[in-house]
């Protein structure tokens, strides 16, 4: 039996990852801040006949993480898989931003992930193969008005995922950076919170002229952590409907 560890398991795109790798028989370790969102994922999985296990804590924390990633593979025998799609979206130029939410947003979505990877890939190593998966963005490789501490982030782990699949590759873990678009989820709704009537000019200015369901990250997430993509390592997967394709 493979097993998953997944952050930011209780919403969104870590959600439907944890929901899509369950489907193909992977037990998952469900990572996640809120208790109550982690437990109810558990809980869709488990009423579908799948394994999983809800883990409670904040993915900018060692000591969190550490414990997160026992948990889970005491339970399971091991962790060869990872997703890490925990991350919070804070906005501002260098005018104007707020230094407690630059560091916040580095700690979570940049530190996070290097936390994530420093905590399953050992487990991996143990295993002798695994693969690694982390979510950046669009604003991982374009910069985004606005959205400095985000943009920042998202192009740090594209750094991140390169020097992974540089070190461990040789050791059997492909490392891979999935960038999404606009996707459906809570954390779109909370940014066209007051401004949803701005939502369709973005939507018209994907080629695909929609954002993306959480489920059509979750399969790219889905297809980099499975045997179909033994080849795949230190690839920036651009999930965007086109968008960065070029311009119209
Ligand atoms: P979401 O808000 O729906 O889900 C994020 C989950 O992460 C939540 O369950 C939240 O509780 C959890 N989380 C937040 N902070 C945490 C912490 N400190 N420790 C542990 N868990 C924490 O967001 P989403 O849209 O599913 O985003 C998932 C990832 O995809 C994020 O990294 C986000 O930046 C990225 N992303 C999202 C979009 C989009 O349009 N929604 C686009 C590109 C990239």
């Amino acid at each position: 039996m493979e097993v998953a560890f997944v952050t930011g398991a209780g919403s969104g795109i870590g959600r439907a990852s944890a929901r899509r790798l369950a489907e193909r028989g992977v037990a998952v370790g469900l990572f996640d801040i809120s208790r109550e969102s982690a437990e109810a994922v558990a809980g869709e999985i488990e009423s579908e006949g799948g394994q999983a296990i809800a883990v409670t804590g904040d993915v900018s924390k060692d000591d969190d993480v550490a414990d997160a990633v026992a948990v889970t593979a005491e339970r399971f025998g091991g962790v060869d898989l990872a997703a890490a799609c925990a991350g919070i979206e804070v906005t501002g130029t260098v005018a104007d931003l707020e230094l407690d939410d630059w560091e916040r947003v580095i700690a979570v979505n940049q530190t996070g992930v290097m936390l994530t990877a420093r905590h399953v890939i050992p487990r991996m190593l143990e295993r002798g193969s695994g693969a690694f998966v982390a979510i950046a963005s669009d604003a991982g490789v374009l910069g985004a008005a606005g959205w400095t501490p985000y943009c920042a982030t998202k192009h740090a782990l594209i750094g991140i995922v390169r020097c992974l699949a540089m070190d461990f590759g040789p050791k059997g873990i492909r490392s891979n950076v999935v960038c999404p678009s606009f996707v459906d989820t809570p954390m779109t709704d909370r940014i066209f919170a007051g401004i949803e009537d701005e939502r369709p000019n973005w939507e018209q200015r994907v080629p695909l002229r929609r954002f993306s369901s959480p489920e059509e990250v979750a399969n790219v997430v889905n297809h980099l952590l499975s045997s179909e993509a033994s080849y795949t390592n230190g690839h920036v997967y651009m999930v965007d409907g086109g968008e960065t394709a070029g311009l119209e």
